[in-house]
């Protein structure tokens, strides 16, 4: 790829320092909150949801109650909500805008609650309810940055993204590429989709980690390493990043040969005629290739790799056909396997197309030229 000087890691964007955020008040929010799209208000909410729920389990005493965090529903008319069926309510009858829904680990009852009512309502120590009130708020001001960043106009990070794309790339093709953190990806990816900007701490993150893959960087000379496979790599990575198997090199195998390679030095490898198999399914037409698949992944040696393996390979078989595209997006192993077959596939066609040729211009020949030409093409081959 000549044009790898594009993709130096960016610096550091001013957008991304929040010296002089402070926390939003609940005008504030609303005003935010209410100019975003669907999808990203949708984000922001699994967010929330998220992040109580982890603020649940960090706290000692609320891990040990009978309680436990369900969900958040959230009137976002609230409170000029006209339909009934919208209206949410605390147990003691009480209008909400956020309502949490709590479990009891004993019961299986749930019940739904205002943020003020935990400590009437589950019967618990104020001090505790206190304690709850104010990580909740504290849930409000990590998404206060998201919304303080949207207010001041910055947009998701393309450049950085780019950037993260292309060194995740080139990590597919590495002898031993580097654990990417999958989580951190799919975050990234999450907000590039609703075009939200990132989490300041997220930011640094992802600089972090391509600053972690450059340190491995070494000249790749793949024949399908080149920067129109990786324009569409680039495209597909926000639904490509969901894929586990993808980006780590043990996690293809299944889990009785991932546990033999923590105890044995040699990496395990197929045969080609495994690969072959493959090809030739994957060949066949869409429900035959499908249905094949499966029986080959639920026998002999098909089954020394997770069953995802093949549901993706065969996903992106179905999206682009059983091209470089799709090699480009599939696991590493499972990628160079299937090419060389094909590869020497294409061989064996080529000199079968070339032999036909030759038989049609030898038949229109008498017997004398025919062994003249061959005696003279036999010479210069040999010479
Ligand atoms: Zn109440």
């Amino acid at each position: 790829m000549n044009e790898e000087k594009e993709w130096h890691v960016p610096v550091e964007s001013d957008d991304y320092k929040l010296d002089n955020s402070r926390p939003l008040t609940i005008k504030e929010r609303l005003e935010i909150y209410v100019k975003l799209t669907k999808q990203q208000r949708e984000l922001i909410d699994a967010h929330r949801k998220y992040l109580i729920r982890s603020e649940f389990l960090k706290d000692n005493y609320l891990k040990a109650s009978d309680w436990e965090f369900l969900d958040l529903k959230i009137d976002e008319n609230y409170p000029n909500t006209i339909d009934e069926k919208n209206k949410l309510y605390c147990q003691c009858g009480r209008r909400l805008k956020y309502q949490y829904i709590v479990r009891s680990k004993a019961t299986n009852q749930t019940m739904g609650l205002g943020i003020q009512h935990f400590k009437d309502h589950l019967n618990i120590p104020s001090q505790v309810a206190k304690e709850i009130v104010d990580r909740l708020n504290n849930v409000d001001f990590a998404l206060d940055e998201l919304l303080w960043l949207k207010r001041r106009g910055v947009e998701f990070p393309e450049g950085l993204w780019k950037s993260y794309a292309f060194f995740v790339y080139q990590n597919q093709f590495r002898k031993v590429p580097y654990d990417i953190n999958v989580s951190l990806g799919r975050r990234f990816a999450d907000f590039k989709e609703v075009e939200m900007p990132i989490y300041v701490s997220d930011y640094h993150e992802i600089l972090r980690e391509i600053e972690q893959l450059r340190i491995f960087h070494e000249p790749i000379t793949h024949p399908i390493y080149n920067e129109e496979n990786f324009r569409h790599f680039e495209t597909n990575l926000v639904a490509n990043i969901q894929q586990e198997t993808l980006f780590h090199q043990a996690s293809i195998w299944s889990s009785q040969i991932q546990k033999r390679i923590k105890t044995h030095q040699e990496q395990p490898s197929l045969p080609n005629h495994f690969f072959e198999e493959i090809v030739t399914i994957l060949e066949k037409e869409s429900p035959v290739r499908e249905k094949e698949l499966m029986l080959f992944a639920n026998k002999g040696m098909g089954k020394w790799l997770q069953k995802e393996v093949y549901l993706h390979l065969l996903e992106r078989v179905e999206a682009n056909g059983l091209n470089e595209v799709t090699l480009n997006e599939i696991h590493p192993f499972m990628r160079d396997g299937l090419l060389s077959c094909i590869e020497k596939k294409e061989k064996t066609e080529a000199v079968t197309t070339s032999l036909e040729k030759i038989k049609t211009i030898l038949s229109e020949l008498d017997n004398e030229s025919r062994e003249t030409l061959m005696k003279q093409l036999k010479k210069e081959w040999q010479e």
